[in-house]
């Protein structure tokens, strides 16, 4: 099957978790299409650490299954493609994603909500959106680092975003938007993790070397050494589960031819 047709259709399994086979143009598509649609899409950036992560977590789980959206948002997710046969795409930065999507609705006058990352962070991330995108509506922006959970839901809530950007870093943001999505039933929700830091000024991305070879999870991992147990402890167990699982997978195969 042409990578095409994977994208028209395709929603795979990786380790139990469910990855759409879709590249950026295909995501910006979809993202669109229920913008226009009026409808909800909560929008998940998988990664290798993200399932490690979810499964020891069931909320986390449970907010990647009723997700509407799963992205590619890591070269792991890549390796489990190509086991699967499916070649030719690329991953989808997250990052990349949240700033198409804010470009189009800039561009549609379609109003936008921030919420996360510290107070100084947030304000800058405001300015700094306002500046690049004169006419964009940012209705509702509000820190990481409030109690109130349920009240701040209401109030973002009220002024009816159509897209709603929630950095408070995994597992936090994909549990937060699976409680409150029920307030947000024509929202765009992406958990971006720390976009904001990186919009912000405050941190870099990975320089163009580390993404074309995409180990960007190498650069931050030098950058913010304090991520060492989690990268070097998640990426090697994902990868020998996800070769255990191809290896069961043939051994079934063959059994089943046997038999
Ligand atoms: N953060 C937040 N509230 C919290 C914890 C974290 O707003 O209670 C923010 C933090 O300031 C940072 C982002 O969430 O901007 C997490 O970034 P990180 O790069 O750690 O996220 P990851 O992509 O690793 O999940």
């Amino acid at each position: 099957m042409k990578t095409s047709e994977y994208l028209e259709k395709k929603r795979i399994n990786v380790l139990g978790y469910p990855v759409d086979v879709v590249d950026k143009e295909r995501s910006l598509e979809i993202v669109k299409e229920n913008i226009k649609n009026n409808k909800q899409l909560h929008i998940i950036t998988l990664n290798p650490e993200m399932i490690i992560n979810a499964q020891k977590n069931e909320e986390l789980s449970n907010a990647i299954y009723n997700s509407e959206l799963v992205i590619p948002d890591g070269s792991g997710i890549l390796l489990a493609f190509i086991i699967k046969g499916i070649k030719s795409l690329n991953t989808v930065p997250g990052i990349e994603l949240a700033e198409d999507t804010i470009e189009y609705c800039s561009e549609n006058q379609l109003e936008i909500a921030l919420l996360g990352a510290t107070e100084e962070v947030s304000l800058a991330v405001k300015e700094r959106l306002e500046n690049k995108y004169p006419g964009i509506k940012i209705v509702y922006r509000a820190n990481g680092y409030f109690t109130e959970e349920e009240n701040i839901a209401k109030n973002i809530a009220a002024k009816t975003p159509r897209l709603l950007l929630v950095a408070l870093g995994v597992p936090k943001q994909e549990i937060w938007i699976h409680r409150n999505k029920n307030l947000f039933p024509n929202t765009i929700i992406i958990g971006v993790g720390g976009s904001f830091d990186v919009w912000s000024g405050k941190v870099k991305r990975a320089p163009a070397f580390f993404r074309t070879l995409k180990i960007e999870w190498l650069y931050r991992l030098v950058k913010e050494p304090f991520r060492a147990k989690r990268i070097l402890f998640a990426l090697p167990y994902y990868t020998i589960q996800l070769l255990f699982d191809s290896l069961r997978s043939l051994l079934s195969i063959k059994m089943a031819l046997f038999n």
